[in-house]
């Protein structure tokens, strides 16, 4: 097919969206390390997972081997609302770039929620519904999960209680009002109304809070009253089985033009948007069946893939969580205070970690400074105000651009861009006035930070 039959945006038709989502870890000769129970250090089991989240979520976490999990009737309903999320050719920003680069995005930011975190926001909470819950407790950083949250919740008649961290509640008004006009409670983190949190307190007063601390007040808030269950944004294997449907429905709408990607970008903070938009291509890959290069992009001011290590950590700050073996810089890593709030958390997805261990995933880090330019340039082409952490893989698709453009190579290159960033103006502000700064954790920054992580016998940092 010639090149100029690709249209701007490719869509799928309602009967081509994905009926069931990927679980790559069917396809991963090395699984992810099983989360493990931190005063025994044995592997988790259904039993006390489901002490803390949903029954059916627990099967998830806890399938390594089924490849195709069918999506139930009414999640796939409610995808119907805002999916398929359009494939674009950014034909826009390559002439801009004057590459000779093929530059494809996925954009997610077209929901009320603006990011990709609707896709498994309607997924927990269904199953919750459908285990006859009360409700859901969560933590939301920059609030974009919990704003998902409460939309999946509303919809489904759910109750629903968010731990925003504190610094994001006073920043961010407006994500607090959307939450609670869809009838969430939102409560600043670390707040007076759990033990953690006025523990937390106690030891840092006046902080402003961070996800670490959050999920730590969320899982006590719903581990403390029946008839709650604690739902996590991004991290968990559910987490990134639920957001294949990126992918999923990336590769439908390229296969259906035959285009192929040779590159796939993605920003990574907990690791679910990238995991779910590369899951497809990687199973073929694991598979044998073709090559492709992943890339991911976290902020330099929270380097958990390229300064991190190897090794089982707490999921939170307060380590009340199972331990999970990831790529992190330590529970206790407070990373400065950054406008990608979705990309401030210490660890990575077991999954995403595992593959980044074994070869698989490439990783890279940027500073916040060169991705608002990057952001900016996006804008005034595409016509999209991207999140700031969408904004990371934009950063490093337009890199790959321009170094396709010095060697004449005409690369297809596959972004992930999770969501809009209306809510983030205030950082827009900064950089529009030159007073945004970079900052990099020192080395001492980092050892402080993996000096927390559990001392048992197999886990040496
Ligand atoms: C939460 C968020 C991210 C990062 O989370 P992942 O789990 O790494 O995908 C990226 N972009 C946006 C817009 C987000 O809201």
């Amino acid at each position: 097919m010639s090149e100029n039959k690709i249209p701007y945006k490719i869509y799928l038709e309602e009967s081509e969206m994905p009926k069931a989502w990927y679980n790559v870890r069917a396809d991963m000769k090395n699984k992810p390390a099983p989360l493990l129970n931190p005063g025994t250090l044995q592997p988790m089991t259904a039993q006390e997972l489901g002490a803390v989240f949903c029954d059916e979520l627990v099967q998830q976490e806890l399938d390594n081997d089924n490849a195709y999990i069918p999506i139930p009737q009414e999640i796939l309903d409610f995808y119907k609302m805002y999916r398929p999320s359009p494939l674009v050719r950014a034909y826009c920003l390559e002439e801009k770039l004057q590459t000779p680069a093929k530059i494809y995005y996925k954009f997610e930011g077209n929901n009320t929620s603006g990011s990709h975190k609707l896709n498994s926001a309607i997924a927990q909470a269904y199953y919750a519904k459908n285990q006859g819950l009360k409700g859901v407790t969560t933590e939301t950083g920059a609030g974009q999960w919990g704003t998902a949250l409460a939309m999946a919740c509303a919809y489904l008649g759910l109750d629903c209680k968010v731990y925003m961290v504190k610094c994001s509640y006073e920043q961010k008004p407006f994500r607090r009002e959307v939450m609670r006009t869809y009838g969430a409670d939102v409560t600043p983190s670390p707040s007076m109304t759990t033990e953690i949190g006025r523990k937390i307190l106690e030891q840092h007063p006046g902080t402003s809070g961070s996800l670490g601390c959050a999920i730590s007040e969320a899982v006590e808030a719903a581990t403390s009253q029946p008839g709650y269950r604690y739902v996590l944004g991004s991290v968990l294997n559910q987490v990134l089985l639920h957001q294949s449907v990126i992918g999923l429905e990336s590769k439908a709408a390229m296969d259906k033009y035959g285009i192929v990607p040779d590159v796939i970008i993605g920003c990574a903070g907990g690791g679910s948007n990238l995991g779910g938009l590369i899951s497809p291509f990687m199973g073929q890959m694991l598979r044998g069946e073709r090559n492709y290069r992943f890339i991911a992009v976290e902020p330099a001011s929270c380097p958990s893939l390229t300064r991190g290590k190897f090794v089982y950590d707490f999921c939170d700050t307060g380590m009340v969580t199972p331990l999970a073996k990831m790529y992190t810089l330590g529970s206790n890593f407070i990373p400065s205070a950054s406008h990608a709030g979705g990309l401030r958390y210490h660890g990575m997805s077991p999954v995403l970690s595992q593959l980044y261990h074994d070869g698989y995933i490439e990783a890279t880090s940027v500073e916040q400074t060169s991705v608002f330019a990057a952001a900016e340039q996006f804008a005034r082409v595409e016509g999209i105000l991207p999140a700031p952490e969408s904004s990371h893989a934009i950063k490093v698709a337009i890199d790959e651009a321009l170094k396709c453009k010095e060697t004449g190579e005409e690369k297809t290159i596959l972004f992930g861009l999770t969501g809009t960033g209306y809510f983030d103006m205030y950082a827009y502000e900064k950089f529009n006035n030159g007073e945004m700064s970079d900052y990099f954790p020192s080395d001492e920054d980092i050892l402080a930070g993996l000096s927390q992580i559990p001392h048992f016998p197999g886990n040496e940092i």
